[in-house]
């Protein structure tokens, strides 16, 4: 344990490698993404935005890790984000320079919308009837076909894919916050944290879990 009271747990990580089979080793990170609801959201500062989630102890310093400038946990970390259950095993320092598998923060922003999901398998909620219809897979490869529309296999009501219910293991957005190394649904962002990111940037926050292997850009 260190004095912050997190336990560096290379048993855990083992668990981890044998619970999931799409596991690639010691490459498959799992993440806390915050990001703006929607896909139509004005543009983001990020070079502020983390300058005054530093001044408000959620970021600590920043350090370069394969070509991107990165951020540590801050002091008031745990003011920020809520974690379920006791002790979680998070790693806070690289094994190397380019290892990125350890708790850490990443800006990243793309001009085109960008859908991440947890699994392949994950089965999206109709916003209209609450069933569970299509999964991320399919929701992705209907958009790369430009049925840009989803529609309800119960219902058969209509919505963007943006505003599909994932029950946060989906999300679909052009800027995102990833805490690297969270077990999914492990940690998640309080609510002062969302009204904080929307009063600094103007408009709602919300958040999934996702695999750093498992996005696509939408175009
Ligand atoms: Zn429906």
């Amino acid at each position: 344990m260190d004095r912050l009271g997190i336990s560096h747990c290379a048993h855990d990580i083992a668990a981890r490698l044998v619970q999931d089979p799409r596991m690639n080793l010691q490459q498959q990170i799992y993440c806390l993404v915050l990001h703006p609801r929607g896909i139509n959201h004005p543009p983001l500062d990020f070079s502020q935005l983390s300058q005054q989630l530093q001044t408000q102890g959620m970021l600590g310093e920043s350090f370069l890790c394969q070509g991107e400038r990165r951020y540590r946990l801050g002091e008031r970390f745990y003011q920020w984000l809520t974690f379920m259950g006791c002790a979680p095993a998070l790693r806070l320092e690289a094994t190397g320079p380019d290892d990125e598998k350890f708790c850490h923060f990443r800006f990243s922003e793309s001009p085109q919308a960008q859908f991440s999901y947890l699994r392949p398998e994950v089965r999206g909620r109709c916003p209209h009837c609450r069933k569970a219809g299509t999964t991320a897979a399919e929701v992705a490869a209907d958009y790369f076909a430009q049925q840009r529309v989803w529609s309800c296999p119960h219902c058969h009501e209509s919505c963007a894919p943006q505003d599909i219910q994932w029950k946060h293991e989906a999300g679909m957005s052009r800027a995102f916050i990833e805490l690297l190394d969270v077990h999914p649904h492990e940690v998640a962002p309080t609510d002062s944290l969302l009204n904080e990111l929307a009063t600094l940037t103007g408009c709602d926050w919300q958040y999934f879990y996702t695999s750093r292997d498992c996005h696509q850009i939408i175009t």
